[in-house]
């Protein structure tokens, strides 16, 4: 498994196509469990990305790259998330500074700082039905030979059941139960996408 600038710039074109496509579904979840405006946050977030990206021809520079992402996702999303997909990217950044490709321990441990990210961030943990409930487990099957798409699944599944104890779902106690976490559904956008690129 490998990460080049490339593969990550196709990830985050896809995933800005699928957040367009399941923008309302994304809006509708978190009027279910939130706010009712994940998906304006997150298309406008990833709409700016997407232009971000077809401004520069191409990136050599994981570091360069991320950092572009993340500094426009911080400044564009806004809500909780927009801070917390802002903070995956900066760490990438700080991690593959120079860097054009990474696999093995440093592909992992660049994830791994993103996910430390968010949870220091949210001040979260994985278990409390939010995004990290899709991000931990994928981060950690970076070290086992489980298929990524396999544990995408299961860890959305898991997280559909759980209590939400962070964030504003947290508000609707146990009738947030049997609901997708809406921040858990756009992750798994891009982190399919990731895999994609990863076992391309
Ligand atoms: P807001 O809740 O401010 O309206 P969004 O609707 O864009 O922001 O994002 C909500 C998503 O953000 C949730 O579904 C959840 O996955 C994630 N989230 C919210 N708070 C936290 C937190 N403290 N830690 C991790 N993820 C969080
Ligand atoms: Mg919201
Ligand atoms: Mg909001």
């Amino acid at each position: 498994m490998k990460l080049t600038a490339e593969g990550l710039q196709k990830a985050l074109l896809q995933t800005a196509d699928q957040i367009e496509q399941q923008k309302d579904e994304l809006t509708d979840l978190d009027r279910e469990i939130g706010d009712g405006d994940h998906g304006i946050n997150m298309s406008r977030g990833f709409q700016a990305v997407k232009k971000e990206l077809q401004n520069k021809e191409s990136f050599e520079d994981l570091g360069e790259l991320s950092k572009l992402v993340g500094m426009t996702l911080i400044k564009t999303v806004g809500g909780a998330s927009g801070p917390l997909f802002g903070t995956v990217f900066v760490k990438f950044a700080a991690k593959w500074n120079g860097k054009d490709a990474v696999e093995g321990d440093e592909l992992y441990n660049g994830f791994k700082e993103a996910v430390d990210g968010i949870a220091a961030r949210g001040k979260s943990q994985a278990g409390q039905k939010t995004m990290l409930d899709v991000w931990v487990p994928f981060t950690e099957a970076l070290k086992s030979d489980e298929p990524l798409e396999t544990v995408i699944e299961k860890a959305l599944g898991d997280t559909k059941e759980l209590k939400a104890t962070k964030g504003r779902a947290s508000y609707f106690g146990d009738a947030s139960k049997g609901v997708q976490d809406p921040g858990a559904l756009s992750s798994s956008f891009l982190l399919r996408q990731f895999a994609e690129v990863l076992n391309g």
